[in-house]
């Protein structure tokens, strides 16, 4: 017989125990109390007294469901968080494993022909600057959830924002067939961003709309007026988003288990989040329309820049 001990279950259940124990089990009775005193006082003070004791039941009961709400959630989160760890491990040794393997051929001189030589030494570069790269964009979570990541605002035009996503997409979109659509609105108002981080956040969505969109990929990117923001949106051709699972996408670590084999991505349940982050503290929002089977379309609302601003 085997048996798996999940520890924060059970903490999670002795913490509830306590919960009842000494708050459920006052409240009821103080509720009980108070519709007594309610229904049998008669005078005015014992009219006020009830409600008193009322008013301080339900805020007890209100605390008390509020806590165990709170306290679910980040259960919630802990144990996604391990599942990232332990994830994350696993993502950082398959390269590294890769490494050892060619370096231990190399040192070991069994090849001996100078293009299986230079090959490994190609793979060698190719993983290492994969694990560096995982690691930045761990790091940059870490600073952005300490409120550590320091953004250099400047006005910008929204025309650059998308312009530097998508020469940063460029060399993954010619890896597959991708009908890439752009419509930018003219003389759209400037924005007052952080042109990097910015652009990185729309270059996120651009690779959601890409890695969850089957063999014959179609994204549309759109820069347009909305009212006194500046929307813009990356709308994609994918299996789209159930309306349940849209509520927590933008949660960290948060993924959508998909049965559709092709569409198993790799991912660590960070990229929204990191969008989700930066486009806030650009006073922004970030929204997704999408129906299942119809793709999804992912729109960032930036406040536009007061025209006095730009001059
Ligand atoms: P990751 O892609 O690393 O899993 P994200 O935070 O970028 O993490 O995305 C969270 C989830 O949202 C993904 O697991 C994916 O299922 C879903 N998702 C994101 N973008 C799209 C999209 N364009 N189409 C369909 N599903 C998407």
């Amino acid at each position: 017989m085997t048996k798996v001990y999940d520890i924060q279950r059970s903490k999670l259940r002795w913490l509830m125990a306590l919960v009842m124990l000494f708050s459920l089990v006052p409240s009821a009775l103080l509720l009980t109390v108070g519709v007594l005193v309610l229904v049998l006082g008669h005078a005015t003070k014992d009219v006020v007294f009830g409600v008193l004791i009322l008013g301080l039941a339900s805020t007890l009961l209100g605390g008390v469901v509020a806590t165990v709400l709170y306290v679910r959630r980040e259960t919630t989160v802990a144990r996604l968080q391990t599942e990232f760890v332990s994830k994350v491990s696993h993502d950082l040794r398959t390269p590294l494993t890769s490494i050892r393997l060619f370096v231990e051929t190399l040192q070991e001189g069994r090849l001996r022909d100078p293009d299986k030589v230079q090959q490994a030494l190609d793979v060698i570069a190719m993983e290492t600057s994969r694990l560096s790269a995982m690691i930045n964009r761990l790091l940059g979570w870490a600073r952005m959830e300490a409120g550590r990541r320091i953004y250099r605002m400047e006005l910008e035009s929204p025309h650059r924002v998308v312009e530097t996503a998508l020469a940063a997409f460029e060399p993954q979109r010619l890896t597959a067939d991708v009908t890439l659509e752009k419509q930018v609105e003219p003389d759209l108002p400037l924005v007052r961003i952080d042109l990097h981080a910015m652009s990185e956040a729309l270059l996120n969505l651009l690779q959601n709309a890409f890695h969850y969109t089957g063999p014959q990929k179609h994204i549309r990117v759109s820069c347009r007026r909305y009212g006194k923001q500046v929307a813009i949106a990356v709308a994609d051709n994918g299996p789209g988003i159930a309306k349940k699972d849209q509520k927590r996408i933008f949660e960290k670590f948060y993924r959508v288990a998909r049965d559709d084999a092709p569409l198993q991505v790799q991912g660590s349940g960070l990229g929204l989040a990191m969008v989700h982050h930066i486009v806030r503290a650009h006073g922004g929002l970030t929204r997704v329309e999408s129906e299942l089977g119809r793709g999804a379309t992912f729109t960032i609302y930036l406040p536009a820049a007061a025209p006095a601003e730009g001059r």
